[in-house]
This record gives C-alpha cells, structure tokens and sequence, in this order.
C-alpha cells in the first residue's frame, strides 16, 4: 500500500474520504441523513452496540459516512490520526479545552487570542473552576516556561493572533509546555496546511472549517485533530458527552469546499501578498500586518515554520487618520463587503481597533486597524477599490 501521508497537499485533497467501491462507483462518498438506524434483530442491535470505538452505524449522533469522509480528509491534511466534527469553529475551540481541563486547573492563552475563546475561559471555564492566565503572543521558551504551574495541563497558541497577527514561537511553547507536562492546542485555522501543527510540537490542532474549507460563507463547522489514541479518547469522550455533531449536509458541503480548497488558497495567496504589498506602499499605511511580508512582524517565525500564507491580514494606518475616517474607508469600498468571518470567495473588509483585548501587554498599536479578507475577484479590481476607499479616507480626514 502505498502510505498516502507522503503525497502532496492537492492530491490529499482530491483522494481522501472518496466514496470507494461502496457506492455504486460514484466519486464522491453519500449525504447520508438521519437519527434512528434499524435492525433486523435484538441480537445485532446489542452485537453492534457493544463494538465500542470504531466507525459504526448505529444511531445518528456517532455520525454516518459522510462525516467520516470528511474527518479523514481533515486529519490527513493537519497531519494527525484522528479528527472529530463538531458543530462550529468555536466548538471546535471550547470541546478540546473541556477536555484537556478539569476544576482546578490552569490554562495559559495568548493575549492575542480568538476574542470568543477569550471570553469562554472568563465565564465558563472560570465557573467551573479552571483558572486562566494570558500571556504575551510573542513570548519566548523561557518566560513561557516561568508562568506553566504545577497545575498547568493546557497552553493554548494561536498562530498568527486573530486581528493583530503576531506569529507565535510554537515549537519552544511546546518544548517548554511538554517538559512540564502540559498539553499544547492550537487554534491552526490561519495556518491550514501551510503550518502542520503535529510536526511543531502540536498536540490538538483547531480548525474553524467554516474558513477556507467550506470556501463559500455559507456553512458553520469546526474540526479538531489529535495525533495519539490517548487524545483521542480524552476528544471523543468530551465531543460525545456534549452531544457535539455537525449536520451532515454541512459535512458535504465541507467536503465538496475542500476538494478546490488548494487551488483556492493559492490563488488567495498570491491576490494577498500583490494587495499587502501594494498597501504597504501607500502614503496612508503604517504598517501592514502579513506574516508573509519580508521585514513584517512575526516574518523571521513564519519564514521557519509555515510553507504559505492564508489571504487574511491586517492594516494599521498612521496615527494621524481616526477611527472614524477609517469606518468611512470600508464603507466607501464596492468589492469589500463589511462583516465578519473570513476564508470564502469574496473580499472583506472589518474595522478592528475596538476589537483588540489586552491585559497580558498593552498592544502597540498607535492607528487605526482595519483587518482584510482577500477573495478570488481580479486582484486589479480590488486594488482600484482600496484605491477608492484611500481617496475618501484622506478627504475624511481634511
Ligand atoms: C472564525 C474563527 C473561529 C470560530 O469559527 P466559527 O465557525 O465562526 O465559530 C475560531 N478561531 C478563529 C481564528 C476564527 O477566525
């Protein structure tokens, strides 16, 4: 048998999770829907019931051949064994940390971090007893190493932090994270396949496949991929006590988004990077926050440790432009739609400043933040766009 792990990132994405010989010789597994599964005795029923662990169909909730398709795809492309589906991108954040901690423990997140993640530990995992403390971004093996107690079983990265795009030093968090015990989970949503988390010391990795692999803004859906049976365990515990699914027309359609997604991505990139770098030499623009970018924050990390770039980055622009003058820019854009979210087809545009949660390091940022989201349009025209949008927010500021 060939061992299809070493195979290239497309071709993953065209062979895994196929419907094989069972369906008729179609390419593409069913969308099979439905709760109650029948059988034809007591005795099978019980028989099926009792095979713990593996892939059956015996109720609804352990999810059908559609589900598992697109779990195998998901897990072969974060590089890991096993992949649970759950019901969002934030689910796929809050079901690892309920697993991985109990009342009790502490948990160190990034200051950076998803602003939802940030204020499930302040509410829920605080009312059960699970202490957190944020840490700067940009922190290295030693101070990381400083604030893991005793009682320390997760740190939690996110690489690059959402709106404002610091790189984080993954593999010394993990080394410094495991020597003492800890468990690292990483929100790799930005990353998808560019950052393989299970090769940099990962030991959860999180996907908010609502991003890039639905590819469409039109499906909420979240994985989670361990890489030992022991997570695995400790995940799937947790996602099934939850009662965590994600619908299975859903799962298709993931899975039907992941089969472009590489083509998709690419294309994305390179509209990103010809954009970022047409940004960053306007007059306006402070600095433009791409990881990718030579000379940006967190290029030197990014340069080691990912093999591409997603389309989502960051504007600052100079001091001497206002918060308002830049709501007047994304609202003078055509092609940029205003909202959240992120990873579809289409380009988007979202004021950030007042987004920006910090209590581990204040952040230094001295202008307004606006937070772009490249799609698959002409890269001409949303240059001419932003070139539109600039024009309004200079004579704003007049
Ligand atoms: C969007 C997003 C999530 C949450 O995904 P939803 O499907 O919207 O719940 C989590 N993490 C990051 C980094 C995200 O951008």
């Amino acid at each position: 048998m060939t061992d299809t792990s070493k195979r290239g990132f497309r071709t993953k994405l065209s062979h895994t999770g196929r419907a094989g010989k069972r369906v008729h010789g179609f390419v593409n597994p069913p969308l099979l829907r439905g709760s109650t599964v029948l059988y034809p005795t007591v005795a099978e029923r019980r028989a099926m019931g009792a095979r713990r662990g593996e892939r059956l169909l015996t109720y609804g909730l352990g999810g059908s051949e559609t589900h598992w398709a697109l779990e195998d795809v998901i897990a072969e492309v974060e590089g890991g064994t096993r992949c649970a589906i759950v019901c969002s991108g934030l689910a796929a954040v809050t079901t690892p940390l309920l697993a991985f901690l109990k009342s009790g423990d502490h948990c160190l997140m990034p200051d950076s971090v998803y602003g939802p993640a940030r204020s499930f530990c302040d509410s829920v995992l605080r009312r059960f007893g699970v202490e957190t403390t944020y840490y700067d971004p940009e922190i290295d093996e030693a101070r990381i190493g400083d604030l893991i107690q005793s009682n320390t079983t997760v740190v939690y990265t996110e690489s690059p932090g959402s709106h404002t795009f610091e790189v984080q030093d993954v593999p010394a968090i993990a080394r410094a994270a495991h020597a003492r015990g800890a468990k690292v989970l990483m929100d790799n949503t930005w990353g998808i396949h560019h950052f393989q988390p299970f090769l940099h010391g990962v030991d959860v990795s999180i996907q908010a496949a609502t991003k890039y692999p639905t590819g469409h803004s039109d499906v909420l859906i979240g994985c989670v991929t361990v890489n030992s049976d022991a997570d695995w365990h400790k995940l799937h515990t947790t996602v099934r006590g939850l009662g965590q699914y994600a619908s299975p027309d859903d799962c298709w359609l993931t899975l039907r988004g992941m089969r472009t997604m590489g083509v998709r991505l690419a294309q994305q990139m390179d509209s990103a990077m010809e954009v970022a770098h047409w940004l960053r030499r306007r007059p306006e623009v402070k600095q433009v926050l791409h990881p990718a970018l030579p000379g940006a924050l967190g290029h030197a990390i990014w340069k080691r440790d990912f093999t591409g770039a997603c389309s989502l980055f960051g504007v600052e622009f100079r001091p001497e432009y206002s918060v308002a003058s830049t709501h007047a820019f994304v609202e003078a854009l055509e092609l940029f739609g205003i909202g959240a979210s992120w990873g579809g087809f289409e380009s988007l545009a979202l004021p950030t400043t007042g987004f920006v949660t910090r209590t581990a390091r204040a952040a230094k940022f001295e202008g307004p933040l606006v937070r772009l989201h490249i799609g698959l349009e002409d890269v001409d025209d949303l240059i001419a766009d932003l070139e539109r949008g600039l024009k309004v927010l200079r004579d704003f500021a007049r």
